[in-house]
């Protein structure tokens, strides 16, 4: 056989080569699967963020403006209060008791030491006193009235326990009331009382004069101002307003409205809130909730205000949707990556069978059918690759029979008897069995084409190349060796037996009648015989020997055996009748 055809012997040895670095289709997959989690994911994502961050800038916008809405109404609110406390403070201190009981006792004490007064003097002060107590009962907000002389001393005061409490006033309390009707302190806070307090004052003039008898002094509750504060919130859920002090400390606050103790924490404190009034801030706040906010200075009181909404609350539906776009995408993505691969998978089987044709073709294998499944793109080109296989197969079927058989008689060629002479000398070496060669060559040949023209002698060649066929086994092998010398195999086959076989096939040719056209031939053809011994190396000392046999069978006369036994000589011969 030939080695191109022997299965194992690669036709494309690249190929082969490559077979371990093909990654069983994977990366196809992959890369299906790749793509279409990145077709899904980008867009998703893409419009779900350009979404997203739409919405939460129009949603900061309305909660922004809310917010400076509600401060707005806060300040106007706050600043309105502290109008009616001026108001209050002038209605009061421009009341006859005051006016008239203060010019009293200043009258009396002119010219005095002070802490001298006489005890007429300080009766004025009583009056103004249990004026004051009457008037500080009536209004809740108010913890302490005073009057004060010109230096800020206690004349007279409510009558509470902390009545002699010193008067908080602001350093330049003198300095407001050029500029302003009253002035105000910082606001603080005593022991005992939730509230905030701060101090208002407005001077006590003479009447129709600008004659300056003292102070009048309040330290008012900022709780008050809680209702009003909270006005400013309707429509908000989550909103809180808190009235810092000018540090940014929280005063009062309308999430907390029984405990107003001043806060220290920083984390409001670290936001600068102040520097960009009415600009909304994300931060946390006291009780550590996220919150967006504003703040807002006064221009004439020593405070502030922040407005805070809680941060869910106002995102909460931004959060959620967020929530459900991202929810929806990660579903997206998998519902497509299970179809890509899906699809990808229904790709990747058939090429993969394909793939496996191809590889077994490339191993030298074409008994090798793919199954066909399906009717697309990848059915036509099995269906194709299947035709390819066939005609490979039939090709190479037809160049074997080229490569190896004699055209004109169909027997082995020269080249194929060698091998198959090969073939058995190695069994003989391994299985020890035996085998014998004939040499033959047709009798006066030469004459028949000096005669007849060549294509008669063809024709002889042919018929004697159908009596050599019909007179072997399977295990024998004929070939033509020559022009018209012909080399036979006779396998498992003594010299004993296979003198017999020479001499069936010699008497079959001396009795056949060869025929050309209308002429009848006869034919007669000489042997040399040899059977395998064990001094030989190879095949080739054999066609030695029988060569010589049967050069001995033509000088002996033709139409005749010779048997050699060994190398050495021709040891004995078959002698037959001499031919008409
Ligand atoms: P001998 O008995 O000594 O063998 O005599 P012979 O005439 O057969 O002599 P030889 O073997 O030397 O002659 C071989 C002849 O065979 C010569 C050649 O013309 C003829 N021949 C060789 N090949 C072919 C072939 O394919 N066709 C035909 N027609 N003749 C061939
Ligand atoms: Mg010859
Ligand atoms: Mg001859």
């Amino acid at each position: 056989m030939d080695s191109m055809s022997a299965p194992g012997h690669s036709l494309f040895p690249e190929l082969m080569k490559n077979k371990q670095n093909i990654p069983g289709f994977r990366s196809i997959r992959n890369r299906i699967l790749f793509f279409s989690i990145l077709v899904t994911m980008i867009p998703s994502l893409g419009m779900g963020w350009f979404w997203y961050d739409l919405s939460h800038k129009a949603t900061t916008e309305k909660v922004e403006k809310n917010l400076v809405n509600a401060a707005e109404i806060a300040e106007r609110e706050t600043n309105l209060w502290f109008k009616e406390r001026n108001y209050d403070l002038r209605v009061f201190a421009n009341s006859f008791v005051v006016l008239d009981n203060l010019k009293q006792y200043l009258a009396a004490n002119e010219d005095k030491i002070p802490n001298e007064a006489t005890s007429s003097s300080s009766s004025y002060l009583r009056v103004i006193s249990t004026y004051l107590t009457l008037i500080r009962n009536q209004f809740t907000n108010y913890q302490r009235l005073l009057v004060l002389d010109s230096e800020g001393q206690i004349l007279a005061a409510s009558d509470t326990s902390d009545k002699n409490r010193p008067v908080a006033l602001p350093e330049n309390w003198k300095s407001q009331i050029d500029k302003s009707p009253f002035f105000t302190g910082e606001a603080y806070f005593i022991e005992g009382e939730p509230s905030p307090m701060i101090v208002v004052g407005v001077p006590v003039f003479l009447e129709q004069s600008s004659t300056q008898l003292g102070f009048f002094v309040m330290e008012v509750r900022l709780q008050g101002l809680l209702p009003h504060l909270k006005a400013a919130l309707s429509g908000m859920t989550t909103g809180t307003v808190i009235l810092l002090n000018r540090e940014g400390r929280s005063l009062l606050s309308t999430a907390s409205p029984e405990n107003h103790t001043e806060t220290t924490s920083t984390s409001v404190q670290g936001v600068d809130l102040f520097s960009n009034p009415h600009h909304l801030h994300d931060f946390i706040d006291d009780r550590n909730v996220r919150v967006v906010g504003l703040a807002t200075a006064f221009t004439d009181l020593p405070m502030g205000l922040l407005i805070t909404e809680n941060y869910d609350s106002v995102f909460a539906g931004l959060m959620q949707a967020r929530d459900q776009i991202v929810l929806i995408t990660f579903f997206l993505t998998i519902l497509i990556g299970s179809t890509a691969t899906l699809i990808a998978s229904q790709i990747i089987i058939p090429l993969k069978s394909l793939t496996n044709g191809v590889l077994r073709v490339a191993d030298g294998d074409l008994d090798v059918s793919v199954a066909i499944h399906r009717n697309d793109e990848l059915g036509i080109v099995t269906g194709m690759f299947n035709q390819m296989v066939c005609r490979l197969k039939e090709n190479q079927v037809a160049l074997e029979q080229l490569a190896t058989t004699d055209p004109l008689t169909g027997l082995a060629n020269r080249k194929q008897i060698m091998a198959d002479l090969a073939t058995n000398f190695a069994n003989y070496r391994r299985y020890r069995s035996e085998f014998s060669i004939l040499m033959i060559d047709i009798d006066y040949f030469k004459s028949i084409n000096d005669t007849h023209g060549h294509l008669a002698g063809d024709s002889v060649l042919i018929q004697l190349a159908r009596i050599l066929k019909d007179s072997l086994r399977i295990v024998d092998s004929a070939g033509r060796y020559g022009g018209e010398e012909f080399f036979v195999i006779l396998g498992k086959t003594d010299i004993h037996e296979g003198l017999q076989t020479a001499e069936r096939i010699r008497q079959a040719v001396d009795q056949h009648i060869f025929t050309w056209k209308e002429l009848s031939l006869h034919i007669t053809i000489s042997v040399g015989l040899t059977g395998v011994t064990e001094e030989d190396k190879d095949g080739i000392s054999m066609i030695g020997r029988a060569d010589n046999a049967l050069y001995a069978a033509k000088e002996a006369g033709r139409n005749r055996i010779f048997l050699a036994s060994d190398n050495a000589s021709i040891s004995s011969h078959v002698d037959q009748d001499e031919p008409e």
